[in-house]
């Protein structure tokens, strides 16, 4: 074997991130209704309309965080006050919102496609497994513990515990030293061309880039 070892990315590699999305915003918007005058605000918008608005600013400020202009945890206080100015809510709103959406959120599990099969396919070809997300450790654990894959991975590798956000060098540079592997004897796989694949590199590790759109997760990982 090429590698002893797989990082493997969680959001939209191993859990769907859409529907995970929209699961805890739901409850988070029914949560959050119960603190603001909803008189105000009744059918302004639709559910449909909330998410997407929702699903814009948090996008937008993701992908300014994977070009460092914030940190992951600042992204995690500012898309619930931007989203909750944005549709007029009070700024009372905003920590209801954000309390009810990181705890929903660590019960979201929606498995991609061929998930669960090819980390079957990697442990019975004896790689160890990390995964590698950008996120809250502990809701990171508990989504994959509720997804029923948690116990593949020998460690997880969450930025908020590792203290640098993928593609910082130091990410990878840490994850290595914790699990005591050299960086080529590690492989990369996600969906992220910049923090995925990109970031890997940049520590001299191997990365796969998996593409949701074309590719399929077992397909990619049957050479190795
Ligand atoms: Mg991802």
């Amino acid at each position: 074997m090429k590698y002893k070892a797989i990082f493997i990315d969680i959001d939209d590699t191993l859990l769907d991130y859409i529907p995970c999305c929209r699961a805890a915003f739901d409850v988070a918007m029914k949560s959050t209704d119960r603190f603001t005058d909803r008189a105000q605000n009744t059918d302004r918008y639709t559910s449909d309309e909330l998410f997407n608005i929702f699903f814009e600013i948090s996008g937008r400020l993701f992908s300014e965080a994977k070009h460092g202009l914030h940190t992951i945890a600042e992204v995690m206080e500012l898309y619930p006050q931007e989203f909750i100015a944005a549709i007029g809510y009070p700024e009372s709103a905003v920590d209801p919102f954000k309390h009810a959406f990181r705890a929903a959120w660590g019960t979201t599990h929606t498995l991609v496609p061929g998930a669960k099969e090819t980390l079957e396919a990697l442990q019975a070809k004896g790689y160890r497994l990390f995964a590698a997300s950008n996120s809250f450790g502990h809701l990171q654990r508990s989504r994959l513990e509720h997804a029923g894959i948690l116990h593949f991975f020998e460690d997880t590798y969450i930025s908020m515990d590792i203290g640098y956000d993928k593609p910082d060098i130091r990410f990878y540079q840490e994850a290595l030293r914790r699990c005591g592997l050299q960086p080529s004897e590690v492989l990369m796989i996600g969906d992220s061309m910049t923090t995925d694949v990109l970031g890997a590199q940049a520590a001299g590790i191997d990365a796969r880039f998996f593409d949701r759109k074309s590719d399929n997760l077992f397909a990619l990982i049957a050479d190795l």
